[in-house]
C-alpha cells in the first residue's frame, strides 16, 4: 500500500486550461517525496484535488488505501495541508485558530489545547499564543499554517512551496523540522521550485510540465543526470590568470571572481583541494544557474524527443 497513490488524474478547468492530463503517482508510506515543476505545470492543482479542495474531472486518488470517492472523511482525516496562500481568519489568535481547527476534526478541546502547545512550541511562536494572526510576521504565519496542518497529526503531509518568500534561516530551521517529522514516520509531499530544497529533503521526485509527469524516479539518480554546474567563486585575494586546477576548466570573470565547470564525477572537495595548494582562498561559492531550469529544460527537451 501507498501512502498516496494517483491514477489516471486529470482536470479541466471550466473556462480554462486541461490543468492535469491524466498523471500518476505513487508515494510510498515514510517517503519524502518533491512535486517539482514551472509556474503553471499543474502542481497545486493536484495537490488541491489530492486535498479535495479542488474537483477532479477523472482519475483515482488513495491514500493509505482509502479511496477519496468512497471514504472521503478517512482519507482527509490522514492528511495535513499547508496551502500556498495564507487561510485562517487573521483576526483570531492563535491558539484559537488551532483550536478551531482542531474541531473540524472532531478532536476534544483539552487535547487540542496540548497540542497546539506542542505545535506552537515547535514552530517557535508559542509566545505569540494569545496574539490575533494579523500581528505575525511572513514567516510567523508559514509557521502558523504547519502548526495548525499537523493538529490531527496526519500521517500524510502535504506542503505547497512551503519555503516560497521565506528568508534563509527560516528555510533551514523549517528544512530541518520537516527532516525530523519525515524521521519520525509522517510521510511528506512538498511541491517547490527550489532544486537546492528537493535535493536536501526528499528521496523521491516527480517532475510536471504542462499538466504531465515527464520524470517519476529517486532524487540520486535524477541529479545524477545533472551533466555540469557552474560556480561562480569569489577569491580572497586578486589573480592575474586562471589558475591551473587539473581538469577543472573555467575562466576568470575579473580579478576575485572564476567561474569553474564541475562534470559528472568530479568532486568540489577536490577543486577547493586545489586552489588552497596555490594559496587561493574562496570567500563564496554559488551556482551559477538555478539547476532546476536547466533540469526542466533539458528534461522537457528529452521527452520531446
Ligand atoms: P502550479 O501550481 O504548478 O504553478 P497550477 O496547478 O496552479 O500550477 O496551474 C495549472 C494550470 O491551471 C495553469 O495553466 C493555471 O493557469 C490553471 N489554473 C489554476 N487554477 C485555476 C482556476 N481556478 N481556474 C482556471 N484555471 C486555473
Amino acid at each position: 500500500m501507498s501512502a498516496l497513490s494517483v491514477k489516471k488524474l486529470t482536470k479541466k478547468y471550466a473556462n480554462g486550461p486541461t490543468a492535469l492530463k491524466g498523471i500518476n503517482l505513487e508515494v510510498a508510506v515514510g517517503d519524502f517525496f518533491a512535486l517539482l515543476g514551472q509556474n503553471g505545470a499543474g502542481k497545486s492543482t493536484t495537490i488541491s484535488i489530492i486535498c479535495s479542495l479542488v474537483k477532479k474531472t477523472s482519475g483515482k486518488i488513495a491514500v493509505f488505501g482509502y479511496d477519496t470517492d468512497i471514504q472521503l472523511a478517512k482519507a482527509k482525516s490522514l492528511i495535513g495541508v499547508v496551502p500556498q496562500e495564507m487561510n485562517f481568519s487573521i483576526f483570531d489568535n492563535l491558539l484559537q485558530i488551532l483550536v478551531n481547527h482542531a474541531g473540524y476534526y472532531g478532536i476534544p478541546r483539552k487535547i487540542a489545547f496540548v497540542r497546539a502547545e506542542k505545535y506552537l512550541k515547535k514552530m517557535g511562536i508559542w509566545e505569540m499564543r494569545n496574539q490575533p494572526a494579523i500581528r505575525l510576521s511572513g514567516g510567523m504565519k508559514r509557521r502558523l499554517m504547519i502548526a495548525r496542518a499537523l493538529m490531527n497529526e496526519p500521517k500524510l503531509l502535504i506542503l505547497d512551496e512551503p519555503t516560497a518568500g521565506v528568508d534563509i534561516e527560516l528555510r533551514h530551521s523549517l528544512w530541518r523540522y520537516l527532516k525530523e517529522l519525515n524521521q519520525e514516520g509522517t510521510t511528506i509531499i512538498l511541491t517547490t521550485h527550489y532544486l537546492e530544497e528537493a535535493e536536501q529533503l526528499c528521496k523521491n521526485v516527480a517532475i510536471i510540465d504542462h499538466g504531465e509527469i515527464i520524470e517519476h524516479t529517486d532524487m540520486k539518480s535524477l541529479i545524477s543526470r545533472l551533466d555540469i554546474q557552474t560556480l561562480i567563486l569569489d577569491l580572497d585575494q586578486p589573480q592575474r590568470h586562471f589558475p591551473l586546477l587539473n581538469h577543472f576548466k573555467g575562466r576568470l570573470l575579473d580579478e576575485t571572481s572564476m567561474e569553474v565547470e564541475i562534470h559528472r564525477g568530479q568532486s568540489i572537495n577536490d577543486l577547493v583541494h586545489l586552489l588552497t595548494q596555490q594559496h587561493i582562498r574562496i570567500n563564496s561559492m554559488r551556482n551559477k544557474t538555478n539547476r532546476l531550469e536547466e533540469l526542466f529544460i533539458y528534461l522537457i527537451s528529452e521527452n520531446k524527443k
